[in-house]
């Protein structure tokens, strides 16, 4: 793949991880982030600032998003000087941010009238996924896109996979939640019995990672919640906000996913009364620990 000019706003957690491994590639990065501070050490590596998404966007043939929040996506993509505001016209536009798969149609409708090609990919595999570059990538929107895009993907993902159309990487992204919402909850609980019972943690730990309980939640935050680390990882407000999305989407199929909510509420407890919602997920043990 021909080295090209890549623009990426969000430089948080995640952003700023892949755009290392993009840099590392070979690619003239162009970047964005509310807070400047966060993209210092891209700046230092030869990343140029922009002081607006349609800077970026201007100045690049791919923009990558990975902010927030769906408000966040929704801002950069419409709103003042947004990537929206630019000439678009056969530029690629990559949003990975986990956001709600009707926004990601509705970027792909204004973004495809204007000339753009317009692709939802979401990823899972946590901080250390990016870190180490080794993603999972849910993708839709446009095939022509992926297909051009994958040695891209390739430079900080590890499984990627087309699903169709706009929105069904955000689908398939959702359907992942669900399933962390049961290991999250799964291993908390698990916790909690195991030190109730007086058990050696790092040995259930250990001996649980390797039977049929095995899971990442387990393997990961297992760990960091015996050594008293609570950072993000992944940050608590921003699964609540997956678990939303999931729950209000799945009302909209007209399906009953009770599992994934009882998840929602401890979360709602954890982040909205505890104001907990910067610790990472592992966080959710505080509820129970002091
Ligand atoms: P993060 O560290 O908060 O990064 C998001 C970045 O976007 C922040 O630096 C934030 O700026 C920036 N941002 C927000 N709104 C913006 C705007 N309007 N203009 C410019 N920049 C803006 O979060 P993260 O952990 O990287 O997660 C990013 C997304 O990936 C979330 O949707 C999350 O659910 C998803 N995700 C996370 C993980 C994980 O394990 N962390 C895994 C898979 C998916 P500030 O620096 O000013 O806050």
């Amino acid at each position: 793949m021909k080295m090209m000019k890549i623009g990426f706003i969000g430089t948080g957690v995640m952003g700023n991880a892949i755009c290392l491994h993009l840099i590392q590639a070979g690619h003239q990065l162009y970047v964005y982030n509310r807070t400047k501070s966060k993209a210092n050490n891209l700046i230092s590596r030869g990343a140029i600032w922009c002081t607006t998404p349609q800077e970026v966007t201007e100045a690049v043939d791919l923009v990558f998003t990975m902010v927030g929040f769906p408000s966040d996506v929704e801002k950069v993509y419409f709103g003042k000087n947004g990537i929206l505001s630019a000439s678009v016209n056969k530029k690629y536009l990559v949003d990975m941010t986990t956001s709600k798969p009707q926004l990601a149609q509705k970027i792909a409708a204004t973004g495809n009238k204007k000339g753009a090609l317009v692709l939802d990919a979401p990823v899972s595999g946590g901080d250390l996924g990016a870190k180490n570059g080794t993603l999972t990538i849910m993708v839709g929107g446009s095939k022509d896109a992926y297909k051009e895009l994958n040695p891209i993907f390739k430079d900080f993902g590890k499984q990627i996979h087309y699903f169709g159309l706009p929105g069904s990487g955000q689908n398939t992204k959702m359907a992942n939640q669900i399933m962390i919402a049961g290991t999250m909850t799964g291993m908390t609980e698990c916790l909690v019995y195991a030190q109730k019972a007086g058990l050696d943690l790092e040995a259930v730990l250990k001996t649980l990672g390797g039977g049929s309980a095995a899971n990442w939640s387990l393997t990961n935050y297992g760990p960091r919640i015996l050594k008293k680390d609570y950072t993000p990882g992944f940050f608590s407000k921003h699964f609540l906000k997956d678990l939303r999305i999931a729950l209000e989407t799945a009302e909209e199929m007209n399906i009953n996913l009770p599992a994934t909510a009882e998840a929602k509420k401890l979360y709602e407890i954890l982040v909205d009364k505890k104001h907990l919602g910067d610790l990472g997920t592992q966080g959710l043990i505080k509820l129970w620990w002091k």
